[in-house]
């Protein structure tokens, strides 16, 4: 159903208010890696709508590879968001990490994130094809093969949600010297395969701030229909995934050059 000898004609995600993913039509959606109070919410919304962004990512619940690390704020950290981006007109995207979440965030979420530890979590991709008719962004896993991530957006497009995006954020290679290994090829074997659209996440992709610049601007060359990336007012005291987060003139930098090679391709 995801295939394109299923459907030739791409998928438009429209969030309303004129906000929409498409292909043709680049879209940037960026933020913090966790969600950390009202403070940093208001800060990042400034920033992005500064620079005319409409989608804000944040975690509020986090999978971490420690028990012992940051793990979110939880559903009141997503009112508390929600409150913040109405006013402002910012769309939000978040992780959903468990079934019994999805009830709670509905009203809050304008996109679910299906994170790289859950794209095989079978049960969750079902109750996201029929228990909601929010969008969801499946990022591939972090050993996934690009089939594997093409089988689970199956899953909750077959249970009666096509509002799907696919996302890639790197694979764990033999490769140590970068957090993950962006797998760009992925980014054009995806645009070949799905009518389904392909964003780019540089910042996991890479792991490593210095580098989320170039792997974004390739990846747009690549063919992604849009970038998601960490972006922090001061991102040495993010709580969590610091090393790879863009400071705010970092990340204006960064979407001017995107905006600027998505008018290239
Ligand atoms: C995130 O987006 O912060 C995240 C946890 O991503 P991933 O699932 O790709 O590791
Ligand atoms: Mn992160």
């Amino acid at each position: 159903l995801v295939s394109k000898k299923w459907k030739v004609n791409p998928t438009v995600i429209d969030l309303g208010d004129g906000v929409v993913i498409e292909e043709g039509g680049f879209q940037i959606m960026a933020g913090p890696c966790s969600i950390e109070g009202e403070d940093q919410i208001r800060k990042t919304i400034n920033h992005l709508k500064s620079q005319g962004i409409t989608i804000m990512r944040g975690g509020v619940y986090k999978p971490r590879s420690s028990p012992y690390a940051f793990r979110g704020l939880g559903i009141e950290g997503l009112k508390l968001w929600y409150e913040l981006a109405k006013e402002a007109g910012m769309k939000i995207i978040t992780e959903v990490m468990q079934v019994s979440q999805i009830a709670e965030m509905d009203p809050y979420v304008d996109i679910y994130q299906v994170g790289a530890r859950n794209t095989q979590n079978f049960n969750l991709l079902d109750e996201l094809g029929k228990g909601t008719d929010k969008p969801v962004m499946i990022k591939r896993g972090i050993s996934g093969t690009i089939d594997e991530l093409l089988s689970s957006a199956e899953y909750v497009f077959s249970g009666g949600n096509e509002r799907l995006l696919l996302c890639e954020r790197g694979i764990r290679t033999y490769e140590k010297a970068t957090r993950n290994t962006m797998d760009l090829n992925a980014v054009a074997v995806l645009k070949e395969k799905t009518h389904l659209p392909v964003i780019a996440d540089p910042s996991h992709g890479i792991g490593l701030r210095n580098h989320v610049e170039p792997i974004a601007l390739a990846s747009i060359m690549a063919g992604a229909d849009g970038v998601i990336f960490e972006s922090h007012e001061i991102p040495e005291e993010a709580y969590s995934d610091g090393q790879q987060t863009l400071n705010f003139s970092e990340s204006n930098r960064l979407i001017d050059r995107m905006r600027k090679t998505f008018e290239l391709r």
